[in-house]
């Protein structure tokens, strides 16, 4: 008999009971990091956008280590203690300045597209 799922939908702690660890990427650098979900367990992973602090890039959250991905192999772990936003990343996620001309194409959350708040 199972019971009824005990995690609230679409927050992180949901995601790593389905998916156990997961780790954040960068397109650009071609590093990633794990992804460490403290203080962040409760909170609606389709409203967190990660970015990267070394280039200040979108990140993206995946469920799969990179390097075990195919065609990702050369991606590389770059953990950083205490990672800080990039400033182009501040910019970015507060609008201050426009800047959608770097192409993300795949590794997107389960769920973003259905999203329905548009
Ligand atoms: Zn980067």
């Amino acid at each position: 008999m199972t019971g009824p799922w005990p995690h609230k939908p679409y927050t992180f702690r949901a995601l790593q009971k389905t998916f156990g660890p997961m780790w954040v990427r960068c397109d650009i650098c071609r590093r990633y990091a794990t992804l460490r979900l403290t203080g962040l367990l409760d909170v609606d992973y389709r409203t967190k956008r990660f970015s990267c602090s070394r280039c200040g890039s979108e990140a993206w959250v995946c469920v799969v280590e990179p390097v075990k991905e195919h065609g990702m192999q050369d991606y590389r772990l770059d953990e950083i203690e205490h990672p800080e936003r990039h400033p182009a990343a501040i910019d970015r996620l507060t609008g201050r300045r426009p800047n959608r001309h770097f192409d993300h194409s795949g590794g997107e959350l389960p769920g973003r597209k259905i999203d329905g708040r548009r």
